[in-house]
């Protein structure tokens, strides 16, 4: 076990996807998935590479077609070319044991293969479907991902459980059995992956649910049964505020109990909508929890009577949208960054409190207060604006601020 800022974190076997190592310790690896038509390697490569951008460490393509499958290859040199050294992983179901033996070039471009135990097919090809699979990623040498969804649960697992429920004499509920049988699903396949030839460091289990009390207990089940590294996610959280609360408080309560290894939110876009969402809430979720930084944080108040214009809330927008503009090239230049804590605050009352505490912190005016905004830096009142150019000479202050405590080449 290691420690994490809630306790202790489960050690899990290190899984190397295409060089980004999940588990064993290793940080909580972001992932997402695209929504293009994979048969269409020009948007999927851009779009690929703007998850890879936004910090998607692994992003995964649905591989469902002929078409789709011969286009692999083609994607992967695009994404390479468009600069994004992101490991591409392939989603497979019903036909994946087909796609990949006749597609052996995507076989090899993949770096991990998703592979759905209740969708590989029924009966003796079940075990047949899965095996093939398996056996193309011994051949290769690849990862896969044996992701079990209670929306597409093998039947048979449940029907056998279920059965053995039944002549119990006191029978549990449904809804137990059915954890029970996920749980069941995910470790057996990965059983058999093994006695196929799989090694036991090229696997990762998943478990997904659309609720959040369900896919808690799932993965606690699931992490006593064996070390393999774990990808968690809800799965169909839904769209907006509901899918983002839904998957943070998903994600959150299984992070704090020291479970996960490799993460994805699934939240519906809106129509149109920008797909690196997902991967922001993600980030979000990890640095809210304290496990890893990507972005400086900014507090802000949420304003009340005693700010009646929208200036303070323009101020934190502004702020807001400013460090994460910065982000790509302050990344690189200054090493650390991710670590900044900036307050903007909208009175007297909590804000040049809170303003110490950051690193770096503006209290604006509130009504009836003088008009000038005191700025605090590491703890200490710096200087005081006032005037119409405050949000522009706070921006000055920060990337001053930046240039100072992150400088070039080091860790701040
Ligand atoms: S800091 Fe001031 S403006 Fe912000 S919520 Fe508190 S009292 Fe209201």
């Amino acid at each position: 076990m290691e420690s994490t800022p809630f306790g202790t974190r489960r050690i899990s076997t290190p899984v190397d996807i295409g060089g980004v190592v999940v588990g064993g310790g290793h940080p909580i690896a972001v992932q997402s998935m695209t929504n293009t038509d994979t048969a269409d390697a020009d948007a999927t490569a851009i779009q690929v590479a703007r998850l890879a951008h936004a910090g998607s460490e692994l992003v995964r393509i649905t591989v469902n077609t002929e078409a789709a499958a011969a286009a692999v290859p083609e994607i992967v040199r695009k994404v390479a070319d468009l600069g994004a050294a992101v490991p591409i992983v392939g989603d497979f179901h019903y036909n994946g044991h087909k796609l990949l033996i006749d597609y052996p070039e995507t076989a090899r471009a993949l770096a991990k293969y998703r592979i759905n135990p209740g969708n590989v097919g029924s009966g003796r090809h079940h075990d047949n479907h899965f095996e093939a699979i398996v056996r193309v990623a011994v051949e290769n040498g690849k990862t896969v991902r044996i992701g079990v969804n209670w929306g597409s649960l093998d039947q048979a697992v449940l029907a056998e459980m279920m059965d053995a429920n039944s002549r119990l004499d006191a029978p549990r509920d449904a809804r137990e059995v059915m954890i029970d049988a996920m749980v069941e699903s995910a470790v057996r396949s990965a059983e058999l992956a093994e006695s196929t030839g799989q090694p036991h460091d090229k696997i990762v289990l998943s478990a997904k649910v659309s609720g959040v009390r369900d896919l808690v207990e799932v993965y606690r089940r699931l992490a006593t049964r064996g070390d393999y590294a774990l990808h968690l996610g809800l799965t169909e959280a839904g769209m907006g505020m509901k899918g983002i609360v839904a998957s943070s408080a998903g994600l959150s309560l299984l992070l704090a109990e020291g479970i996960g290894d490799t993460i994805r939110v699934s939240i519906t876009p809106e129509p149109g909508g920008d797909r690196t969402e997902e991967v922001a809430v993600a980030q979000q979720v990890l640095q809210s929890l304290g496990i890893r930084s990507f972005l400086p944080q900014v507090t802000s108040c949420p304003g009340c009577g005693r700010t009646t214009s929208t200036y303070f809330q323009e101020l934190a927008r502004d702020v807001q949208t400013y460090l994460r503009d910065q982000m790509p090239v302050w990344r690189e230049r200054h090493p650390g960054v991710e670590e900044l804590r900036v307050a903007v605050m909208g009175c007297v009352v909590n804000g040049p409190g809170e303003s110490k505490h950051a690193d770096i912190g503006i209290s604006l005016p509130g009504t009836f207060e003088d008009p000038v905004a005191p700025v605090f830096i590491d703890g200490t009142l710096d200087r005081t604006l006032r005037g119409d150019h405050i949000v522009d000479e706070f921006k000055a202050i920060l990337d001053d601020y930046v240039e100072r405590r992150f400088p070039a080449g080091t860790r701040g």
